[in-house]
């Protein structure tokens, strides 16, 4: 194991790089460490219109480049890990990942959300061979074929909408009658005439895992029950997502959804553990907010260590 660090943050998406950027500037000399999928949702997505400062828009993987960059430039180190296991008990905290051991003073958890399955066996079986839950990824592959998508929320509307560049048609499955997504993001899915939407329905099959890519989905009509073939290339799941937080399981207070439970700011319940972004927020979910909270997460972390340095002096 290495010296004991002021900082270690977990997580490289927008809330974990905000922190990062503080918490340097801080002279925290902060270590990120970021998994597999570096750069969290944001890589997952094209063209960002709603990040305040960037006027005619950014698309997603160079917001987080820019603010990786950014981080870096103050002085924190970033290292690629897999957190295997965290102890939350005993001071300094562990952080455990698959090939090194790391000790700090003070935690910053941005680990953010994942995204949600149908929960359909074939779903898995046939996921990255027709199935994806990316459309920026998988999108290219779908040229002037037939897909659907399942999902009524704004992720499922701005997918629907991208996949019209590549596809000949996009159906949107949707559980009930009417959208979650914002008003523009509906008028905008509505007036496309590429799309098309299968109200009330869920996918009740995914079709051919034999054959080992996807042929067709079967639609279930939740009203009537009656069931229907859809001939599709490909399904994309837009559903929502799930907070990354079974690491802490039992060493931190969560929600009934598992998101992490925060107080006066970005305060878990075991002092000098803060979580901030996605995996602590399940209203708001933005980018801007995400690195919002990130700041609010360095700032917390910076005063908790500097009254471990300074106890008299402590807030
Ligand atoms: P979401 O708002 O939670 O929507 C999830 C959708 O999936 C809902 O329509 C839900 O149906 C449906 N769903 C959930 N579980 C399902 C299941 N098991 N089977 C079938 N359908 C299921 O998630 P999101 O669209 O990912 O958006 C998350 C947040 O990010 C939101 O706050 C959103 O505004 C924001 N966002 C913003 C933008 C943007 O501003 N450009 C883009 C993407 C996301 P019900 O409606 O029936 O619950």
């Amino acid at each position: 194991m290495s010296e004991t660090r002021d900082l270690v943050i977990i997580g490289s998406g927008p809330a974990g790089l905000t922190a990062a950027l503080y918490a340097a500037r801080a002279s925290l000399t902060p270590l990120l460490i970021e998994g597999a999928d570096a750069g969290g949702q944001l890589m997952l997505t094209t063209m960002v219109e709603n990040y305040p400062g960037y006027r005619d828009g950014i698309m997603g993987p160079d917001l987080i480049a820019a603010l990786r960059e950014q981080a870096q430039r103050f002085g924190t180190e970033i290292v690629t890990g897999h957190v295997t296991r965290v102890d939350l008990q005993t001071r300094p905290f562990t952080i455990v990942t698959a090939d090194d051991e790391y000790s700090a003073r003070a935690l910053i958890i941005a680990t953010g959300a994942s995204a949600k399955l149908l929960g359909l066996p074939e779903e898995r079986a046939l996921m990255g061979h027709g199935v994806s839950t990316c459309a920026t990824c998988d999108g290219y592959f779908f040229r002037d074929r037939p897909i659907a998508i399942v999902g009524g929320g704004d992720s499922a509307m701005e997918e629907a909408i991208f996949l019209t560049k590549f596809a000949s048609h996009v159906t949107v499955v949707h559980r009930r009658d009417s959208l979650r997504a914002s008003k523009i993001m509906q008028d905008k899915a509505k007036a496309n005439a590429k799309i098309s939407f299968a109200w009330n329905s869920e996918i009740a099959e995914v079709h051919d895992v034999e054959k080992g890519v996807v042929t067709s989905v079967t639609l279930r009509q939740l009203q009537t029950g009656e069931r229907s073939t859809l001939a599709v290339d490909g399904l994309f799941v837009a559903i929502g997502h799930t907070p990354n937080t079974s690491l802490f399981g039992g060493q931190l207070d969560a929600d009934a959804n598992g998101y992490l439970a925060t107080t006066q700011g970005t305060r878990t319940n075991v002092p000098g553990v803060f979580a901030c972004g996605d995996v602590q927020d399940h209203v708001y979910r933005q980018a801007i907010t995400a690195a919002g909270s990130g700041c609010m997460a360095a700032i917390d972390a910076e005063r908790y260590v500097e009254s471990l340095h300074h106890p008299a002096g402590a807030a």
